[in-house]
């Protein structure tokens, strides 16, 4: 199994620099740490795998092709990781992947997101026939997942696993020796036994210290020590976080993510 990721973004909810508070403890002349919000890319054996549709999704879709329009981006499915605004606002962009694919587009997420996701976007779940009928919105075909119920997109075989957000669940996804867990504050034992050997795991963290619907780097570091892989990428990083800083307070196979970084592995 030979396995490319590209995080498309790594900031938290409202990016960074934020609206309200700029680029906080972020160096501003760092370009790593000019964060889209979370979202990532995984293609699988030619199988392209995106995990959420953030309200940068454009800009991040963009960014993989640089607009060549020669390399378009391969995407046969996405899966969603919650419901909240900042991993599903973009959704409407995918109208772009419906006319590459010349298809609807086959969307997994648990129950309260589906559900969110129709009452938000109910017209994307209205089929039309692309043959007679020309594409006016996008176009989505649901799949419903639960957290330990394994499901498999094209082959590729992807294990969802249950994670604690605060007040609400979220899904963290392992595929082959990768996983990817972005908003969770607690992981309970089914969880890290789902990890258990996983070689590069993708990890949302926001601050240093205790956030209630957020790891901090304080929690990374006792979750490192349970699951012990290869190595850790923090993603959903706030503005207290500069790249340069935890580079040099981290170990050296606890890194920081930045936009457009690339990961390989090989099975
Ligand atoms: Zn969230």
């Amino acid at each position: 199994m030979e396995i490319d990721i590209r995080v498309l973004g790594c900031g938290a909810a409202a990016g960074v620099p934020m609206i309200s508070s700029g680029w906080g403890a972020c160096n501003p002349k760092n370009p790593k740490n000019n964060r889209l919000r979370s979202s990532l890319y995984a293609n699988v054996d030619g199988v392209g795998l995106l995990f959420d549709t953030g309200p940068d999704l454009r800009e991040q879709l963009l960014r993989m092709n640089a607009g060549s329009g020669d390399d378009r981006p391969v995407i046969d499915a996405i899966i969603y990781t919650h419901l909240h605004a900042d991993h599903t606002d973009g959704v409407n962009e995918l109208r772009e992947i419906n006319k590459l694919n010349n298809a609807a587009l086959p969307i997994y997420a648990d129950e309260p997101t589906m559900k969110s996701l129709k009452e938000r976007f109910w017209y994307g779940f209205e089929q039309i026939d692309l043959a007679t009928t020309p594409l006016f919105h996008v176009l989505l075909k649901e799949n419903i997942i639960k957290p330990y119920c394994p499901f498999m997109v094209k082959g590729v075989e992807v294990k969802p696993f249950l994670q604690g957000h605060g007040y609400m669940d979220t899904l963290g996804f392992r595929i082959g020796d990768f996983a990817y867990s972005t908003d969770a504050s607690s992981l309970d034992e089914r969880a890290l036994d789902t990890l258990s050997g996983v070689k590069v795991w993708v990890v949302g963290c926001l601050d240093y210290g205790y956030h209630p619907t957020h790891a901090g780097v304080e929690q990374i570091l006792k979750w490192y020590e349970l699951v012990k892989p290869d190595r850790i990428i923090l993603t959903h990083m706030g503005n207290h976080l500069d790249y340069d800083e935890l580079c040099a307070k981290l170990p050296e196979n606890i890194r920081p993510a930045y936009d457009g970084m690339k990961i390989k592995i090989d099975n």
